[in-house]
C-alpha cells in the first residue's frame, strides 16, 4: 500500500520558516516510527503569484483535492497589498477552502501549564484549558444572498443575510458530534435562537443530529451569553459548534484564553474521500508575521501542533498526535521559548530552528 500523501504549501513571510520545522517532524516520524507520508511542496499566497501571477495555480489545486491532507503555513505580507482583490494572496487560501468544501473549521483553544501566565486571564481560569471550537465555514451571513449596498430612499443600505439549509447545519453538526466522540463528549452548539430564525433552525437541527450519538451530552446556549462564559469559566466546554459569524468572534476570543498567536493550530474539513479520509487543510491561526520575517524568531509550535491535528483526524494517529503534544508540553514546563513567548523574567529567546531541536529531542526522549 502506497503512504498516506501531503501537500506541503509553506506560502509567505514566516510560513516557510515555520514549515522547515513541520518537514523535520515529519521525517522524525518516518525515521522512529515507521509512519511515512509522501510529501510533495507547491507554491501558495505571494509565492505562487511572483512566479505565476496567481495566488494559486490550477494546477496546485488539482493537487491539493488528489492528496490526502494539505498542510498550509501562511500568505500575504506587505508587497502585495496593493494587489487587485482577485489575485490578493488571501484569494489562494479561499480558493482551496471554498475549492475543497472545508465546511467543518476546527480551533482548539489550548492551555499549557507553563503558559498560563500568558493569558489576559487568571491562571486558575485557564491553566488546563483544552476545548474545540468548530465552526461551520462555508455558509452562513458571510456568503447568503441578497448581499450589498444599495440606495433606498436616498440613504444608502448595507444588507448581509444569514442563510442556512438543514443539510449545512447538518453535515458541520456531524463533525462535531464526531469530535466530541473522540474527546470528553461534551457538545455545547451556540446560536441566537431567541432572535434568529436560522437560529431556531439550527437548534432543531442539532437537536434532530443527536439521536444518533447518544452518548454526547448536548447543551444549547445563545452565543451572547458563550461569549460571556467563555471569559468566565472556559473549562466547562468540550466541544463548541457555531456558525460562521459567531464561531469567528467565538474563536479568536477562546484563543487569547490561551495567551500566543504563535501556539494555535487549526484544520478545516470537508467531506470524506473515497479512501474515508476527510478532506483536510491544516494550518496555524497566524499570518506570515512580516516584522520577524527572516530573523529567525518564529515561533513553530502552532504549525507543528497543525500537524499533530493531521496526524489525529486524518490518519488516525491519534497516539502519535498526543506523543508530540506531549513533547511541547515538555519543552514549555523545560523553559524553552521563542521571543513570542517571553516573560517578563527575559532571558535569551531560542530561534526558529533551536525550538524545531528541542521539540524533535523531546520526541526521541518520548521512545
Ligand atoms: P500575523 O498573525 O502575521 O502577526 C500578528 C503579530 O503576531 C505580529 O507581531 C507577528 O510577529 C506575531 N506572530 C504571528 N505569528 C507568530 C509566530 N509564529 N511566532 C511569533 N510571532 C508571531 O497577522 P498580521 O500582522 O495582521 O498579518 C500579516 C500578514 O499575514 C497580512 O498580509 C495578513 O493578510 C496575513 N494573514 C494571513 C493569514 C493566513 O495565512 N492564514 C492569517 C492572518 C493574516
Amino acid at each position: 500500500m502506497s503512504n498516506p500523501s501531503l501537500l506541503i504549501l509553506a506560502g509567505d513571510g514566516i510560513g516557510p520558516e515555520v514549515m522547515d520545522q513541520v518537514k523535520r517532524i515529519i521525517t522524525w516520524y518516518g525515521d522512529k516510527r515507521d509512519i511515512k507520508f509522501d510529501v510533495s511542496e507547491d507554491l501558495v499566497g505571494g509565492a505562487a503569484y511572483d512566479k505565476h501571477g496567481v495566488p494559486l495555480t490550477d494546477e496546485t489545486m488539482a493537487k491539493a483535492q488528489e492528496v490526502d491532507a494539505v498542510l498550509l503555513g501562511a500568505v500575504g505580507g506587505p508587497a502585495y497589498d496593493n494587489l487587485d482583490f482577485s489575485v490578493k494572496p488571501e484569494r489562494g487560501l479561499l480558493r482551496l477552502r471554498k475549492e475543497m468544501d472545508l465546511f467543518a473549521n476546527l480551533r482548539p483553544a489550548q492551555c499549557f501549564d507553563a503558559l498560563a501566565d500568558f493569558s489576559s486571564l487568571k491562571k486558575d481560569i485557564v491553566a488546563g484549558l483544552d476545548i474545540m471550537i468548530v465552526r461551520e465555514l462555508t455558509s452562513g451571513v458571510y456568503f447568503g444572498e441578497p448581499r450589498g449596498i444599495h440606495i433606498e430612499d436616498n440613504m444608502r443600505v448595507g444588507i448581509n443575510t444569514q442563510r442556512y439549509t438543514e443539510a449545512e447545519i447538518e453535515r458541520g453538526a456531524r463533525a462535531a458530534f464526531d469530535m466530541a466522540m473522540k474527546r470528553n463528549k461534551k457538545l455545547c452548539s451556540m446560536e441566537k435562537a431567541n432572535v434568529m430564525e436560522s437560529g431556531i433552525l439550527w437548534r432543531d437541527v442539532v437537536t434532530e443530529v443527536h439521536a444518533d450519538y447518544p452518548e454526547v451530552a448536548l447543551t444549547h446556549m445563545y452565543a451572547d451569553n458563550g461569549a460571556m462564559q467563555l471569559v468566565r469559566a472556559p473549562k466547562q466546554f468540550d466541544v463548541i459548534y457555531t456558525d460562521n459569524l459567531f464561531g469567528d468572534i467565538l474563536s479568536d476570543c477562546a484563543a487569547m484564553l490561551t495567551g500566543s498567536l504563535g501556539m494555535l493550530p487549526s484544520a478545516s474539513l470537508g467531506s470524506p474521500m473515497a479512501n474515508g479520509r476527510p478532506k483536510a487543510m491544516y494550518e496555524p491561526v497566524h499570518g506570515s508575521a512580516p516584522d520577524i520575517t527572516g530573523q529567525s524568531k518564529a515561533n513553530p509550535i502552532a504549525c507543528i501542533l497543525s500537524f499533530a491535528m493531521a496526524l489525529r483526524y486524518s490518519f488516525d494517529q491519534g497516539e502519535e498526535a498526543t506523543r508530540l503534544e506531549n513533547a511541547i508540553e515538555k519543552v514549555l514546563a523545560d523553559g524553552a521559548r521563542t521571543g513570542d513567548l517571553m516573560g517578563p523574567e527575559g532571558g535569551k529567546p531560542l530561534s526558529t530552528t533551536e525550538m524545531g531541536d528541542v521539540i524533535l529531542a523531546a520526541l526521541d526522549a518520548s521512545l
